[in-house]
């Protein structure tokens, strides 16, 4: 049997069905060109049958299947999804017809479970049959020995086992040549899924000829899990999208399985050399940026916590080796390890840092005593923020107290009155406190963010760029989402007064719009943080807030 694995992104077909997602031709030919870049074997690239995705799915095919005029490192094959009906047939070689004609291929499904006859297309054994031997004919005839067919029982895993094994000998004795496997209803028990490839290996003839594919959804958390034990069974295509985008609770994570193949490789034994799990991080972070979804903070491999680590127990074995808790190497898949200072940080994690950091060593640099308050004054912080320093962060608290600098900013934002143009402009005119000098300056721009960048840089003659923003509502108490489970509890006096006295925000009941940027300076990161009542005041804030630590890191 074959040891390669190849991948099938399915970001732009089931990712873009995710309910809440939606976009547009520039947002999926990035999409395209950033997984061509990755390595990847397939890309579904939509649903012909609807005519939106048509005409975009056509420019993809032209510009990311073929090799004439593809500038991406590899050239994929495409891939259009339609039902077992002529119309559908005809539409999806229409679209990827612009691809070269061995980087194309028709996805062929039809639902076969009793709950999907019965309730979706009403269709009945005999006639689902037909459909398939006629469709998959009419695909192989449009994409000839050099493109491929591929066909999916749709609920695979529900419907009855014999009929299962039926329609794939009709699609494999038809020509298909991938026979997808899909968990659509994402709740197919590991096990079971294994045990269901076996059995379909043992039944169908053929099978052997053609790649087995899995396509799991997440609806039971066990996506990962599912497919892993597919791959054991001789599974060998893996599709799955970006972030776990998908239908419902999504489709399995495929870098997640990538990450897990290349650590585990002496266990699951198959190659997947070629995808440059390298390109991870950035993926993601351009799929959350288009789609406008944050990366959940723990997600594996691409969250942010991910590689990062805070508390004392745990930076004293990564300070000494990284692999003593993290399993993988983080430059496989784009990312730094990282110490975020925060709430259960202790003295040994904020010596570490100090040392990476050049403020040098304890005893030496600064006492025992310098590290203590450092130490204490990072917990204060970090409660009183909900969240882990930055580096910025921790760098200024460092520059007051191991170089026993001023703690006050000198870059303030006095004021500022921001005016949105009818024509799309943005204007803000700001009144600066620089070093206890008054500097009004003014600036345009695409947005009011923009328009800011464009003042403030000009007022400070800094010319930093913007190079992250991240927008957070963090809203506490009564009406908050979540907030109405306390009414069905019962609180006592007592802890009523507890919680009044242990208060340390001030954030009351008001709704806070929270920003984090990074602006790029001479090849340095400088992050700020602010917040406010609304997101743009929020913004500016954590941009001056990055300035002044230019100012005040840089010593100007
Ligand atoms: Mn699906």
């Amino acid at each position: 049997m074959k040891n390669r694995i190849s991948i099938l992104d399915t970001t732009l077909r089931d990712g873009a069905q995710t309910p809440g997602i939606g976009m547009d031709f520039e947002d999926r030919f990035l999409i395209a060109k950033a997984l061509a870049d990755t390595g990847v074997d397939v890309i579904e690239i939509g649903f012909a049958a609807n005519d939106v995705e048509f005409e975009w799915m056509r420019q993809i095919a032209k510009y990311i299947g073929n090799r004439k005029h593809s500038n991406n490192k590899t050239v994929p094959v495409v891939c259009g999804l339609a039902r077992v009906l002529k119309g559908d047939v005809n539409l999806a070689y229409e679209a990827i017809e612009p691809a070269d004609p061995d980087k194309r291929r028709i996805h062929l499904f039809i639902g076969t479970s009793e709950e999907l006859m019965d309730y979706s297309h009403g269709k009945r054994e005999k006639e689902i049959i037909d459909l398939i031997e006629n469709n998959t004919r009419e695909a192989r005839q449009f994409v000839g020995e050099q493109g491929q067919v591929e066909y999916s029982s749709e609920d695979a895993l529900r419907t009855d086992f014999d009929f299962l094994v039926k329609t794939i000998q009709t699609a494999i004795d038809c020509g298909a040549d991938v026979i997808n496997v899909p968990d659509t209803t994402g709740f197919a028990i590991p096990d079971k899924y294994y045990e269901t490839i076996r059995a379909i290996r043992k039944r169908v003839k053929g099978i052997e000829e053609v790649m087995l594919s899995a396509h799991i959804h997440n609806d039971s958390g066990n996506a990962v899990a599912t497919t892993m034990k597919g791959i054991e069974a001789g599974i060998r295509q893996v599709e799955g999208a970006v972030l776990q985008l998908g239908e419902r609770a999504g489709n399995v994570d495929w870098m997640t399985v990538v990450t897990d193949l290349k650590i585990l490789r002496e266990y699951y034994g198959v190659d997947v050399a070629h995808i440059d799990s390298s390109m991870f991080n950035d993926l993601a972070r351009l799929v959350s940026s288009i789609t406008g979804y944050p990366i959940p903070l723990t997600h594996p491999v691409t969250g942010k916590a991910a590689f990062s680590e805070s508390s004392g127990i745990h930076v004293k074995g990564v300070i000494n080796n990284y692999q003593t808790y993290f399993v993988v190497p983080p430059e496989l898949v784009g990312r730094k390890t990282d110490i975020v200072l925060g709430q259960t940080s202790g003295t040994n994690t904020v010596a570490y840092f100090l040392r990476k950091s050049g403020y040098g060593e304890v005893g030496k640099n600064y006492t025992l005593e310098q590290l203590a308050e450092m130490t204490s004054a990072i917990k204060r912080y970090s409660t009183k923020i909900k969240d882990g320093l930055t580096d910025t962060e921790s760098r200024l608290l460092a520059e007051q107290y191991v170089k026993g600098k001023s703690a006050e900013k000198r870059v303030k934002l006095t004021d500022f009155n921001s005016r949105n143009s009818k024509k799309g402009k943005a204007s803000v005119e700001i009144i600066l406190d620089v070093d206890r000098k008054k500097i009004i300056e003014a600036g345009e721009g695409k947005g009011p963010v923009d328009a800011y960048m464009t003042a403030i840089k000009k007022a400070l003659a800094i010319y930093g760029e913007l190079n992250y923003w991240e927008e957070k509502a963090t809203y506490h108490g009564k009406g908050a989402p979540g907030f109405e489970i306390l009414d069905r509890m019962k609180f006592s006096a007592e802890e009523y007064q507890l919680l009044r006295d242990n208060k340390t925000t001030s954030k009351g009941q008001e709704a806070i719009a929270e920003s984090l940027v990074e602006i790029l300076y001479e090849e340095e990161i400088y992050q700020g943080r602010g917040s406010a009542r609304d997101i743009t005041s929020a913004t500016y804030k954590a941009i001056t807030m990055a300035f002044d630590a230019i100012f005040r890191l840089r010593d100007f």
